[in-house]
């Protein structure tokens, strides 16, 4: 059968990742130079002569970023060696000021992980083939246009030696949709480890390498022999720096490859650039071979013996297993202990509040409302959890009903977040006080009185009749009544009311 033949469904994509993350860490990982860029630094400030490659200066290396690679293996229950090397790898480019970027090549320091993805109500483990060390490049500045159009570049050092940590998958993926759920994973656990930060500009950066393979030669179990994923023509896409980017670029690569293989025209192995503002991939050149770095020992840093780190470096409970927690202990719904537990600050402020109030009440006030009005300010948890002890007040007042849930939403909370006020300061000029029983008898009284149609249309049985005397009665109390007390109070005052005869 002809690769024409195949209707477009017969064709699957073929996916693998390497993705490129910054180390949080206070230095480079070879010197002591700052990894934190000040406001209005100028270029190649932050540098010295390791991290320009000046002759003569000496890496050491920067045990924070091997604790925090040692972290990341861990999460992922990758295989932490005996030992650990790095290599030169050569290549010219001015960003790269030694000619060769410092990086690790057959013994890096995790093989063999995994993570598991859920798409679609399907569970799936992408493999982790590797996880490595490096240094990340300097930055090019090209002035006046574009990389072929500038009048001149300039080149700025300052992120040269930024350490970084490259996690390449196995070829697990079959949609760009599962890219995007496993970016979203591994966010979730690099955050929990305190490793990363995805607010840091350039903090991400993705290749993505895809290839189409026919569906008919994939076996049982889903998996592609090996032969078949070396044979098929491969793109790699460079230049993704987002997780719907990642998922864009890939699904424009796989329409373009299976019209390619529909129409007979081969797929070139190739680097393509994904141009985010056209949103489409652009060929950049033909691949690079591993021979064309001339890899070879990094003979300025010894090997590392890491195997003893792995049982001294303790990580935190990961999102999964706090997921599972949180619905098992309690008693939440998968949806809310998901919302809960996505970024480790929230889950911590959670427990806080669980820890005080009926766990139940807190996921509501916590996954719902909280969330709800920060993420509407685009505001991290961090914006209250510094201001715990206020929310507690707030949430308190409401438990014990002297505020309506309502009332402490949209007005306390909202002008906490919104002018940093205090929400007492809020409740009394606001005068929130929920109202009394004799204030709420009273506008039940006058809204009978008042509305006299209504209140035949309530004992008539009409559906409605009785939302709309609650809603009069909570106008007339300015909402400050509790909505479940004005309904059982005007029930009861209702049914002393005589029926006018028909
Ligand atoms: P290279 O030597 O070209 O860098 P690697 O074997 O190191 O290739 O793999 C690089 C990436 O390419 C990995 O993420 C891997 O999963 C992916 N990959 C390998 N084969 C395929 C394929 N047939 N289709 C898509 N991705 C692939
Ligand atoms: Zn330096
Ligand atoms: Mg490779």
């Amino acid at each position: 059968m002809t690769a024409s033949a195949l209707a477009q469904d017969d064709l699957a994509a073929v996916i693998g990742l390497e993705v490129h993350i910054q180390l949080e860490t206070d230095t480079k990982i070879f010197c002591g130079c700052s990894t934190t860029a000040e406001a209005d630094e100028s270029p190649n400030s932050r540098t010295c002569p390791v991290c320009l490659g000046l002759p003569g200066a000496l890496p050491v290396i920067n045990e924070e970023a091997v604790r925090a690679a040692v972290k990341v293996g861990k999460a992922l229950s990758a295989e932490i060696p005996e030992q650990t090397q790095f290599h030169r790898k050569n290549y010219y480019y001015p960003d790269l000021p030694k000619n060769f970027q410092i990086t690790q090549y057959d013994a890096p320091i995790c093989a063999d992980g995994y993570l598991e993805i859920d798409v679609a109500d399907r569970s799936r483990e992408i493999t982790v083939r590797r996880a490595h060390l490096e240094e990340d490049p300097g930055s090019l500045q090209h002035e006046g246009g574009n990389i072929e159009t500038a009048d001149y570049t300039l080149v700025n050092y300052n992120r040269a030696g930024t350490p970084l940590m490259e996690i390449v998958t196995e070829p697990d993926f079959r949609s760009p949709q599962e890219t995007r759920a496993f970016l979203n994973k591994l966010e979730e656990v690099l955050e929990y480890l305190g490793v990363f930060d995805a607010t840091r500009d350039g903090s991400l950066r993705i290749d993505a390498n895809i290839s189409i393979v026919p569906e008919n030669e994939f076996e049982q179990d889903e998996t592609i022999p090996d032969d078949v994923l070396a044979a098929a023509n491969r793109t790699e896409v460079k230049n993704i720096s987002s997780h719907k980017g990642a998922e864009q670029a890939l699904a424009y690569e796989v329409t373009r490859q299976k019209n390619a293989v529909r129409r007979d025209r081969t797929i070139e192995q190739e680097t393509r650039h994904w141009d985010e503002a056209r949103g489409i991939t652009v060929s950049m050149r033909s691949k690079e071979e591993e021979k064309d770095y001339r890899y070879f020992p990094e003979a300025d840093l010894p090997p590392l013996a890491v195997r003893d780190w792995q049982s001294e470096i303790e990580i935190p409970e990961l999102p999964a297993a706090r997921r599972e927690r949180f619905q098992r202990e309690y008693h939440l719904d998968a949806e809310s202990a998901a919302k809960l537990t996505s970024r480790k600050a929230v889950a911590d402020f959670y427990e806080t509040v669980a820890d005080q109030f009926d766990p139940g009440f807190a996921a509501t006030w916590v996954a719902d409302t909280l969330l709800g009005e920060l993420n509407y300010r685009d505001l991290s948890v961090d914006a209250i959890a510094s201001r715990r002890d206020d929310f507690l007040s707030v949430i308190e007042l409401v438990d014990a009903g002297e505020i309506t849930a309502k009332n402490a939403e949209e007005v306390v909370l909202r002008e906490m977040l919104d002018t940093g006020a205090d929400p007492t300061r809020v409740i009394e000029k606001n005068d929130l006080g929920t109202a009394d029983t004799d204030e709420v008898a009273a506008a039940v009284d006058s809204v009978i009185a008042e509305n006299e149609d209504a209140v035949e249309d309530y004992h008539a049985g009409e559906d409605g009749a009785l939302n709309f005397l609650i809603g009069q009665v909570m106008q007339k109390t300015g909402g400050s009544a509790d909505p479940d007390i004005v309904n059982q109070q005007l029930r009861e005052a209702l049914s002393w009311v005589a029926h006018s005869p028909p």
